[in-house]
């Protein structure tokens, strides 16, 4: 699903370049639950971003579900994120005007789905994520565990095949961070989403199948 070959990531720097990643090969395959570790500054973010298509490496190959990434006209390439990717952050990024309903219903939206689809795709989720009562509420009304609730209804609603994660647990409580991570494990198993999850918690990681280092840009 996922092949990295020989990639890095450079920024200009002087007369020179400062590399963030280096020589990256990584294949992950569909159904897997990968976790990316390794100290502050070691391209953790940086390489999700480029696996989740919203950075560009700067040499190197990258095939996601077969499409070789560089090669994509913009609007292949938005195409491809919207059908296919679900991204979850650490500060859950909800849109402060909508509500619950509204910020899950928007990836549909930008897809294109039917009136009638969304609402029966919306009302599922918040059925299984105990939400209901909570639809009409706007993100300040709730606790951080039910923000990133949201956050994850949000990244699944269109059906992704991946969802990539930024510290999802990275602002929660111990509690709340292990019904996501539960959570995260019940996609994974169950509805067979491939996940890809930066964290520094050995805790998180173990929900996983696989663990990624990094360390200076290299694969550790
Ligand atoms: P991590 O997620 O592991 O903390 P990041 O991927 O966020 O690491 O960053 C890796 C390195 O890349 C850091 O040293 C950071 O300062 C640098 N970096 C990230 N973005 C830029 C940028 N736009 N310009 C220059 N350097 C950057
Ligand atoms: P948890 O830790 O279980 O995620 P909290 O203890 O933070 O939840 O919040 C408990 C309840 O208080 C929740 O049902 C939430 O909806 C409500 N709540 C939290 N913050 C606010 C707020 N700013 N305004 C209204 N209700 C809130």
């Amino acid at each position: 699903m996922i092949q990295l070959e020989k990639i890095s990531k450079y920024y200009p720097a002087g007369f020179g370049k400062t590399y963030v990643l280096r020589h990256i090969d990584l294949n992950i395959k569909e159904g897997e639950f990968i976790s990316i570790m390794g100290p502050s500054g070691s391209g953790k973010s940086t390489l999700l971003h480029i696996l989740g298509l919203l950075e560009e490496p700067s040499e190197g190959e990258y095939l996601f579900l077969d499409e070789p990434v560089q090669k994509l006209t913009e609007k292949k390439r938005t195409e491809l994120h919207r059908h296919h990717i679900g991204f979850v952050f650490q500060a859950y990024h909800l849109i402060d005007e909508l509500t619950v309903y509204e910020n899950i219903e928007t990836p549909l939206l930008y897809k294109g789905t039917s009136s009638s689809e969304r609402k029966s795709r919306v009302a599922e989720l918040l059925d299984r994520f105990n939400m209901v009562a909570k639809k009409d509420l706007f993100p300040h009304q709730l606790s951080g565990g039910q923000q990133q609730l949201v956050g994850v209804a949000r990244a699944i609603v269109h059906n992704p095949k991946v969802i990539f994660a930024d510290e999802p647990t990275g602002n929660l409580h111990s509690e709340q961070a292990i019904e996501i991570m539960e959570l995260f494990q019940k996609l994974n198993q169950e509805d067979k989403v491939t996940i890809v999850q930066v964290t520094h918690s050995e805790t998180n990681a173990s929900y996983g199948n696989r663990i990624v280092r990094l360390k200076d840009g290299w694969l550790a």
